[in-house]
């Protein structure tokens, strides 16, 4: 059996943001009303509720099909980044609308940064998740690889772990985040309720303690 020290070279846990660490309310009211300032009419929510997709680049480029019939191009997304940016700066900026941090799992994924390597993999487009991991007080020194275009959540998970040894693990909430895990055979720990499987599962209230151990028996449990 490996020990707990032997395990932290190169052994990177990557954490799905949004549901996972903390919770940013009317995400997706956002979206609609960045994109329609961009292409000058909201999609409908039964627009986006028929999207697959679980990364922004695959959600807006869905969109941008149904509604224009091409392909996103990068300067699209370019625009719908920004604008939905500006979007969440102005409602939970500075005196606006509290984001919510799920304490024990922040403290949990800066203790395993203080010996591990701990990535942010999300959905949210690149500078989106920056400034999320911003507002929910993350350290800066945990690299965040946001959605890119034309990868989805198992490419942005192969891209963060690559070049690592493994065992990795992927904590998320949400059964893209376990789909995405499960396609590049990542042992998985669940946050919340809306994603049902055999994993470990523990609630958005968590102690960081409970994770942090949860994590360390699944990795023991993948070598
Ligand atoms: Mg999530």
């Amino acid at each position: 059996m490996r020990s707990w020290a032997r395990e932290e070279v190169g052994v990177p846990i990557c954490f799905d943001l949004d549901g996972t660490l903390g919770h940013f309310s009317s995400g997706f009211i956002l979206l609609r009303e960045a994109l329609g300032e961009v292409w000058g009419q909201q999609p409908t929510v039964e627009e986006l509720r028929l999207c697959r997709g679980s990364t922004d680049w695959e959600i807006v480029d869905e969109l941008h099909r149904q509604r224009f019939g091409l392909e996103l191009d990068e300067a699209g997304y370019a625009r719908y980044e920004a604008a939905c940016l500006a979007r969440f700066r102005e409602v939970f900026g500075t005196g606006g609308r509290e984001a919510i941090g799920y304490r024990g799992v922040l403290d949990g994924l800066h203790q395993l940064a203080a010996t591990r390597q701990v990535w942010i993999v999300s959905g949210n487009a690149p500078a989106l998740l920056l400034f999320k991991a911003e507002v929910l007080g993350i350290d800066p020194a945990i690299p965040r690889l946001g959605s890119l275009p034309r990868h989805g959540r198992k490419d942005l998970l192969n891209r963060a772990l690559s070049g690592s040894p493994g065992p990795h693990l992927y904590v998320g909430d949400r059964p893209h985040d376990l789909a995405a895990a499960q396609a590049l055979g990542l042992p998985f720990v669940g946050i919340g309720a809306e994603v049902p499987g055999t994993h470990v599962s523990l609630p958005q209230d968590t102690d960081a303690e409970i994770l942090v151990s949860a994590i360390r028996t699944a990795l023991g449990a993948a070598y």
